[in-house]
């Protein structure tokens, strides 16, 4: 096993390397999380069981009722993460993921507002308090006297987080607050607020803060009226001239961009967990009602069509389920620099669910359509996933530039260890990459006669050769994608979204590999199953890897951007058939 917790499995695998030891064997919780996890789990089951009809009206209405809120507080819901030694459940990312998932299966309102409480909201004083915040505010925290929500999207500033415009500047021992956050989760419900201001100066341009709703100037703006996750408080946060003690700063002054990502990065398993556990309601939701629905004089499960949707829905549920668990295993297990699989984790669990919602919805078929069901609330309350928290789109950028920028660098010392023979690295990558590509091989044995992997049951042999020519696709795909685009490369969005996607497939197949080789291992009873959702996936894999790899040079890119200049000069569609 690894010691080296500074390792990224996916920036290495852009190199051409697989580290099995990071991945393999899949990550467990420990015995005494289970059990407190297991015990949990049956009380939010009990409580929220046969609530459905509630979770409707509240959403309807825009609000849950402060005596649910106060249910919640009294369940615990409010300490997950929080150290036992304070009050709180203690629970590690892997069991606060796990948690998220089962809120998740019940409303999706419920589970934000318990998920943005804990993943974003306080988990800066958890990753930067100092000791005396931490005694100040967990225990008013674990108990949900203080409900957490984290600011920091502005009216001018969403993807682009480091443009905000709320500014703190230094008075004395204190700061001096002034600014509006938009589209704040819990903004109504919270008394601990996460806030990010410029506070521009040699150690850096932006400073996080902790601010509370006692201080004078914070107020809220009304609940937004919003498409899904309505009965979850979204709203906007202001602080006019608010005086905050320095002994509020969170983490170094001038590092709150840190901060921030490193509280989304962190908090990403939360997201994957409640997007898994919703998959699991559209499954069973789905189930039941292919059951029960006859047509043509049969239920409609016996139909293809219906057992095709139902079995990729299982498929991708697998798929999502063991990617959130490996990232948040790696968090458990001191991985510092996991930044690029959490990204991969978000984007990969929310596709699946609004997929998964989707054809939920449409199994039920117009009654899927009706409110009086919770296919529709399921659709709308996933939708947001893909945009919070970063976008996908966003997401995507940084997963592929980080992997092209590591492969740069590479590129470039071996372009100086060669001694100038390659005077212009970018028209040398390729060249350059077969030389790296042999070297890795030789190393790693990607490409080469003998697998790469060392740790994995003969069994699960078909999908490791579809992984490491997955992983040479990768590295040819990050040359070709260099060579042809160059230091431009941060312009070409449609190029860098294919090897996104490439590096997301290729993480997505490593989890379930190791998920099911654990499972071999352990000689689960249900190991036949898992071997079959494994031939599924990795053959899907395989085919979406080869077309992204063959449209970096076969392609309509610059035929659909100049459709889009058209329809953006125009402002709308051009043609009518009039
Ligand atoms: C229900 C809800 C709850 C939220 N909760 C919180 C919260 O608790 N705290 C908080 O701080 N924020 C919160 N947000 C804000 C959320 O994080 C932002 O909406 C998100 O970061 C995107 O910002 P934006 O909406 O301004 O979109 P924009 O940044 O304006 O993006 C619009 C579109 O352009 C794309 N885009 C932007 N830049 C680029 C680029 N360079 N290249 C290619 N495409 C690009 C985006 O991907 C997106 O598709 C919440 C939002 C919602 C809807």
């Amino acid at each position: 096993m690894t010691t080296n917790k500074k390792i990224s499995f996916m920036r290495s695998l852009c190199m051409g390397i697989i580290e099995e030891d990071v991945i393999l064997p899949f990550p467990t919780l420990n015995a005494g999380e289970k059990e407190t996890l297991t015990s949990m789990i049956d009380s939010i089951n009990g409580w929220l069981k046969g609530k459905d009809q509630e979770f409707r009206k509240w959403d309807r209405q825009g609000e849950m009722p402060a005596e649910f809120l106060q249910e919640m507080r009294e369940l615990g819901l409010f300490s997950l993460i929080i150290p036992e030694e304070h009050g709180g459940l203690g629970f590690h990312s892997a069991a606060y993921s796990r948690m998220v998932q089962e809120i998740a299966k019940h409303d999706g309102s419920v589970a934000i507002t318990a998920g943005a409480h804990s993943s974003i909201g306080m988990r800066g004083l958890l990753l930067f308090g100092t000791d005396d915040q931490k005694k100040k505010f967990y225990p008013k925290l674990a108990a949900g006297e203080m409900i957490a929500a984290f600011c920091l999207t502005e009216p001018g500033a969403g993807s682009d987080a480091a443009s905000i415009r709320t500014k703190a500047v230094k008075d004395g021992d204190s700061w001096v607050l002034n600014g509006e956050k938009l589209w704040i989760t819990n903004g109504g419900i919270a008394s601990f607020f996460t806030v990010f201001a410029k506070t521009e100066g040699p150690e850096g341009q932006m400073t996080a803060f902790i601010v509370t709703k006692d201080m004078a100037g914070v107020s809220c703006g009304p609940h937004e009226d919003k498409m899904g996750l309505r009965a979850s408080s979204t709203t906007t946060v202001s602080f006019d001239k608010v005086r905050i003690p320095k002994e509020n700063v969170l983490g170094e002054v001038g590092k709150g961009f840190k901060v921030a990502m490193k509280i989304l990065n962190s908090g990403r398993t939360g997201l994957g967990g409640g997007c898994v556990g919703a998959m699991k309601k559209c499954i069973e939701l789905a189930s039941k009602q292919a059951k029960q629905r006859v047509q043509f004089g049969q239920p409609i499960a016996e139909y293809g069509l219906i057992k095709q949707k139902i079995g990729h829905m299982v498929v991708e549920t697998y798929a999502a389920e063991s990617l959130v668990s490996l990232v948040s295993g790696l968090v458990d297990q001191g991985y510092e620099d996991y930044a690029v699989e959490a990204a991969i984790s978000k984007v990969f669990g929310t596709e699946c669910l609004w997929r998964t919602a989707d054809e939920a919805l449409q199994v039920a078929g117009g009654n899927g359509y009706m409110c009086e069901f919770p296919y529709e609330r399921v659709v709308r309350d996933s939708r947001v996933n893909r945009i919070f928290e970063g976008t996908n789109d966003i997401l995507r950028l940084f997963i592929a530039l980080t992997a092209m920028n590591d492969v740069g660098k590479q590129l470039k010392e071996l372009s100086s260890s060669l001694d100038g023979i390659f005077n212009d690295p970018i028209k040398g990558f390729g060249i350059l990459t077969d030389y790296a590509f042999k070297r890795m091989s030789q190393a790693t044995g990607v490409g080469g006669a003998k697998s790469a992997f060392t740790k994995l049951s003969p069994q699960l042999a078909g999908a490791a050769v579809i992984f490491e020519e997955g992983t040479r696709d990768l590295a040819l795909a990050a040359d070709r994608i260099l060579r042809k685009h160059g230091k431009a490369i941060i312009g070409k969005q449609f190029a860098t979204k294919r090897l996104a996607d490439i590096m997301i497939d290729l993480f997505a197949l490593g989890a379930v590999m190791s998920r099911v080789n654990s499972s071999i291992v352990a000689k689960s009873p249900t190991i036949a199953k898992e071997l079959e959702i494994l031939s599924v996936f990795s053959g899907q894999v395989r085919r979406r890897t080869k077309g992204n790899f063959g449209k970096i040079d076969d392609n309509d890119d610059e035929l659909i951007k100049s459709l889009a200049d058209e329809a953006l000069s125009k402002e709308g569609y051009s043609w009518d058939t009039l």
